[in-house]
């Protein structure tokens, strides 16, 4: 395997934008039904880009927000019914394939398979799935009423073909 490709904001954008107009290509030529819900979230996704500077943290915080005011109270009981639901939301949203992988040292291990955002992206030399994070963190948050900080370790940006999210509780 060469070794991972850190690209300049714009050499991303750019990059960015091939998958993008690919997607669009695939679409007018209407080979793509059923997939428009996925292209429009990596199309607000993409659009931020040109945002710059601090979207990623933008992100985090909106997934975050939407999942502690919007989502959290909808579930009931507490953790396990939490990781219930947070998989088959995934799964519903056409996010992807959420895996709860374990839990060890006040940390959870998450897999997502087929990111929405990130699946079959070119490397970007950095982790994109920020929302997707933020989800995450949302939900523990609101159902272990503490702060829990979410990273992304492995994601298609980086040329993985899986997400993996580490939640760590801070106590
Ligand atoms: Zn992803």
């Amino acid at each position: 395997m060469s070794p991972l490709e850190v690209l300049s904001g714009e050499k991303m954008i750019e990059r960015w934008e091939n998958t993008i107009n690919k997607e669009l290509d695939e679409y007018f030529a209407g080979k793509k039904r059923g997939k428009e819900s996925v292209m429009s979230k990596r199309a607000i996704i993409y659009s931020l880009e040109w945002l710059s500077v601090g979207y990623f943290s933008a992100l985090y915080m909106a997934g975050k927000k939407y999942a502690k005011h919007a989502l959290a109270e909808r579930i009931k009981g507490k953790l396990p019914d939490a990781h219930i639901f947070l998989v088959k939301f995934f799964s519903d949203m056409g996010f992807g394939k959420l895996v709860v992988v374990g839990a060890q040292n006040k940390r959870y291990v998450y897999r997502l398979e087929h990111c929405s955002t990130c699946w079959e992206m070119p490397p970007v030399g950095k982790p994109v799935c920020f929302f997707e994070a933020g989800l995450i963190a949302g939900i523990l948050e609101a159902k272990l009423g503490k702060r829990v900080t979410v990273n992304e370790t492995l994601c298609g940006g980086l040329g993985d073909n899986c997400d993996e999210f580490i939640a760590r509780i801070d106590e």
